[in-house]
């Protein structure tokens, strides 16, 4: 079970199945929409979707800097795909200039948007995952790779040469969407990041 509040960033994207995936680990997850939300939980997801949708939705609801603000002092968030994108401290193709998608710098990471959408727009495959015993089944959607890791982040996982996972900290990213498979190991790794125990 979940001692956590654990919310879902809920402005576009795949909340649903985010949701529903946490649900499925014990968790009690609730949406994330105002900044009075924001500051009652304790760990959040990004989901995938469009990161410079989101970004832009961010600003207009007055949320990119309290969000910031919350990941500066610590506080444990999972971002999937754009969710990941998000998460980053540096952005390359982050888009057209005034509607591009804007780091949060929580992970030290340069990302590259649409990175596998350059040769096909997705693809899926089973890939090893740090800590766990079995590989993941890994669906990329118009998915970003990692070009660059600093110190402190740990590489989880990697597809096509790349880092697709990381974890700095409490903060976990995957280039891929475990929330649209069944398997819950991923959101069972941040729930128990959230609780302290991992
Ligand atoms: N390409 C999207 C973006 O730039 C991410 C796609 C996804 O989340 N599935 O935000």
């Amino acid at each position: 079970m979940s001692d956590a509040r654990i919310g879902v960033l809920a402005l576009q994207g795949d909340v649903r199945e985010h949701l529903a995936a946490l649900r499925d680990c014990g968790a009690d997850p609730v949406s994330v929409r105002r900044r009075d939300e924001l500051e009652a939980v304790d760990g959040l997801v990004i989901p995938g979707g469009e990161s410079t949708t989101m970004t832009h939705l961010l600003r207009e609801l007055e949320l990119l800097e309290p969000l910031r603000q919350r990941l500066a002092a610590g506080m444990p968030a999972y971002g999937a795909c754009a969710g990941m994108i998000m998460l980053a401290s540096e952005i390359r193709d982050a888009g057209t200039a005034g509607r591009e998608a804007l780091p949060l710098s929580a992970v030290d990471i340069t990302v590259r948007r649409n990175a596998f959408g350059r040769q096909v727009d997705s693809f899926e495959g089973d890939i090893a995952f740090e800590g766990l015993d079995d590989p993941v089944h890994a669906v990329f959607i118009r998915a970003p790779w990692v070009e660059r890791v600093g110190a402190g982040v740990q590489v989880l996982a990697r597809a096509a040469d790349h880092p697709v996972a990381v974890r700095q900290g409490a903060v976990l990213a995957t280039a891929f969407h475990p929330e649209v498979t069944g398997d819950r190991r991923i959101h069972q790794l941040f729930v128990e990041i959230v609780n302290g125990r991992r």
